[in-house]
């Protein structure tokens, strides 16, 4: 079978993982990816041996620089079967109409708005609505760790109504523009849009949300507090918890007391980059009583997408219909325990 060929449109923090993680697969294959500029960021692109096609207006300045693109944003869309958007936020919004023209299916990123494709999409809350579609959406990185965690306790106790706190990175590791770099920073905005971004998959799920962005760079943490229809113990959520797909137990008790921590292991484990794709909760902080249900959870804010984005992919290819082994087979690739 020949493999779905991917262009990534947006080389920064998620488009270059997103290529990591398609060229790991046995079933797609990365046929180009772009940049804006002739940065450090593209030189590298080229040396890995990615083909970087380039906006009409940057033709000159990559052939200046002595690193000739493989060609234009057009051309990149007659070469790929499906577009991975990772443009910045409300950026990828303004190339819908331009995959529509060039009959390319796209997937965006959590930086647009549900309303761009209707659909929105989690490995294993929803992976069949986006079945063959033109175009998806993966939701953002904390949509995604609540969904991951949420969505197996609902189904196997129906949460009546769940309150998220995000404690939120306030800026990317490789990024020196974003900020506070000494403060927490409340939004205001309240409650915030992840509540009704997690209804986008989960439209029966009563959830709301605060937030307060924080000065770290390394992950988010996410404290629940979650209503169930009936009494429950610890031991049975964690049973549950142990059984749900990128979901990893970590145990204060045992050192990983921070976001630190965990970053520490994820280099450890040797993964690219220093990823940690799973969604992060402190086994020894879940606690059960009576029907409430208390947790904290971390979120590798520049990975945890990433694997959704390659489920995301099979879905909309039409490459494997059950969700179960699609997670399976990109856990398997990523090195990611299934
Ligand atoms: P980023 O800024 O790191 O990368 C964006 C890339 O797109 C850069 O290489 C930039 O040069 C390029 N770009 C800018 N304008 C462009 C244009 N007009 N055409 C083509 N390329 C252009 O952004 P990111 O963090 O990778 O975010 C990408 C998307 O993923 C956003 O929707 C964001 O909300 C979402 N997302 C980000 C994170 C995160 O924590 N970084 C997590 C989950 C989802």
């Amino acid at each position: 079978m020949s493999k779905v060929k991917v262009g990534i449109n947006g080389y920064g923090t998620i488009g270059k993982r997103v290529a990591t993680a398609v060229c790991a697969q046995d079933d797609m294959e990365v046929v180009g990816v772009t940049k804006t500029r002739p940065n450090y960021e593209a030189k590298v692109a080229m040396d890995k041996g990615l083909d970087v096609y380039v906006p009409d207006s940057s033709v000159k300045a990559f052939a200046d620089a002595g690193m000739p693109a493989a060609g234009t944003l057009r051309d990149l869309y007659g070469e790929a079967d499906i577009i991975v958007d990772c443009t910045p936020g409300n950026v990828g919004a303004q190339y819908r109409e331009e995959y529509a023209d060039a009959g390319v299916k796209a997937i965006f990123q959590g930086g647009e708005d549900h309303s761009l494709t209707g659909i929105s999409f989690n490995s294993t809350a929803n992976y069949r609505e986006s079945w063959g579609v033109q175009f998806s959406r993966v939701v953002s990185c904390n949509t995604t760790g609540i969904i991951r965690t949420l969505y197996p306790i609902d189904r196997r106790f129906r949460v009546q109504k769940a309150f998220v706190t995000l404690v939120r990175r306030a800026a990317d590791p490789g990024d020196s523009k974003g900020g506070p770099i000494n403060g927490l920073e409340p939004s205001v905005d309240l409650p915030t849009h992840h509540g009704p971004d997690v209804q986008s998959i989960m439209p029966w799920m009563d959830v709301s949300t605060m937030a307060i962005k924080a000065s770290t760079t390394l992950m988010h943490v996410h404290t629940v507090a979650a209503q169930l229809e009936r009494e429950v113990s610890t031991e049975d959520v964690l049973e549950v918890m142990k059984a749900s797909p990128r979901v990893r137990l970590v145990r204060n008790g045992s050192g990983i007391k921070s976001t630190a921590e965990i970053m520490e292991l994820s280099r450890d484990l040797g993964r690219s980059r220093g990823d940690m794709y799973e969604i992060v909760v402190w086994e020894d902080g879940v606690r059960a009583v009576g029907n409430m249900l208390y947790y904290y959870q971390a979120v590798h804010q520049e990975s945890d997408v990433i694997p959704e984005n390659v489920d995301c992919i099979r879905s909309m290819c039409k490459l494997e219909e059950d969700a179960r082994e699609s997670v399976r087979k990109t856990n398997k690739a990523m090195g990611i325990p299934n």
